[in-house]
């Protein structure tokens, strides 16, 4: 019988912050999902209308994804057996690359076991110490982390400010290193929609490699959810676009498009992809099962927009802060409900679930201090009843806890 050991005294520093967290009151425990991530769903033991998944399309329980991860598990097992270099790379992972690259509208495309690997993987491999690169302050943090591999040298310009971006370049414009202009298509906490136009404009103007995060962007954006460089219609003008298969896609892992010679570079050198197993087929068959959704039934994503826009605008009415003042304005099925405070945003997000309502309290360091906010995000599954019941609860418990007067 094995015994478990409580906290050494070598792990005593971590007591410390768990404590200090529990004291800030933003210390949370996670929510287990007892069934289906759907609209309505069971989060621990309760029936809650769920504002907090990134399953836009509502394509994680779909009839079509699930007979596909059977289909390929029948046929081709349940693992691959090894990193993608070595022996992993199946048939059906080749199939994926080629669909979303065709869906991308670029010369190739490579797979990542999450979103997280594919932009740290890609911003670290692509760059050296004698490179720059030119960082949204809101990037994602994978970007962050890929940024500090590289050991290129990083430089942050304002949220969204393409004249601080372009100031920036002008410092290191005679610089031998070469540049890399980095943003989100979307931004994961605020919903806003990245430059990406024109920071396009300026990497060319400057010789920058253009790179773009689209992970809340695919599947959300642009013709049948092409992502940002659709939306802005700027192809061929951003060298690298990275998208994730966990949100919209409804699955598990994340993916570099651009030239073959990109991709090509990314299997000898990124090290996520050289030394971390390749997905299961089941994953990349309900991937590619996914886009063809995409393709085939793209109400969903007009469906998306609807909602997004009736519960933006519901919201606004009833005189929560939804963005656009002292944070940025939302633009997509991302809508945050900002409180400031971290312990107040918590508390909030308590008492929602306690009346039915799963939104998630999102509090320093993953937004900064003071701009605490509880995060719902729309899906296209989402009915008018129980998006009407889901206002009715928000504004309910945030007039009887004071978030609203
Ligand atoms: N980029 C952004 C902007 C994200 O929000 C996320 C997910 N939180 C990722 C990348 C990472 O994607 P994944 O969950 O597939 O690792």
């Amino acid at each position: 019988m094995t015994t478990s050991i409580g906290t050494r005294p070598q792990l005593a520093h971590l007591t410390a912050q768990i404590d200090d967290l529990k004291q800030r009151g933003t210390f949370f425990k996670l929510r287990v999902l007892e069934d289906e991530q759907a609209p309505v769903c069971t989060y621990d033991g309760r029936r809650v209308i769920n504002l907090a998944s990134n399953n836009y399309l509502g394509l994680c329980n779909h009839p079509k994804l699930r007979e596909a991860a059977i289909a390929a598990t029948v046929k081709y097992g349940v693992g691959s057996g090894a990193v993608r270099t070595i022996a992993g790379t199946m048939r059906i992972h080749m199939e994926l690359e080629e669909k979303i690259a065709a869906f991308k509208n670029v010369e190739a495309c490579v797979v990542f076991q999450s979103g997280f690997t594919a932009n740290a993987g890609t911003v670290s491999s692509i760059l050296g110490k004698e490179d720059f690169i030119l960082s949204d302050e809101l990037n994602h943090a994978s970007i962050i982390d890929g940024a500090r591999l590289s050991r290129a040298k990083i430089k942050v310009f304002r949220h969204k400010d393409v004249e601080h971006a372009e100031e920036l370049l002008k410092e290191i414009e005679n610089e031998p290193g070469r540049k890399l202009i980095i943003t989100d298509g979307v931004f994961s906490m605020d919903g806003d929609i990245g430059p990406v136009d024109k920071l396009a404009v300026l990497a060319e103007k400057y010789g920058a490699i253009m790179m773009v995060d689209d992970a809340h962007a695919s599947g959300v954006l642009g013709r049948n959810g092409r992502g940002s460089v659709d939306h802005f219609g700027v192809h061929g003008k951003v060298d690298v676009q990275v998208g994730t298969l966990s949100k919209a896609i409804a699955s598990l892992g994340g993916y570099v498009c651009g030239s073959r010679d990109l991709i090509d570079y990314l299997y000898h050198r990124a090290r996520p992809f050289l030394f971390s197993t390749s997905h299961p087929p089941s994953v990349a068959a309900t991937c590619i099962a996914a886009f063809d959704l995409l393709e085939s039934e793209p109400e969903r994503i007009e469906r998306l927009w609807a909602n997004t826009w009736y519960f933006k605008e519901q919201l606004t009415s009833a005189g929560f802060d939804v963005g656009g003042v002292t944070t940025p304005k939302s633009e997509t099925p991302i809508t945050p409900i900002i409180l400031g405070d971290g312990r107040k945003t918590m508390d909030f997000s308590k008492a929602l679930f306690e009346a039915g309502v799963m939104a998630t309290g999102i509090a320093f360091p993953t937004v900064p201090e003071g701009k605490a906010r509880v995060r719902t995000i729309m899906t296209s599954e989402h009915t008018r009843a129980e998006i009407d019941q889901a206002l009715e609860t928000i504004t309910v418990v945030a007039k009887r806890t004071g978030v609203l007067s």
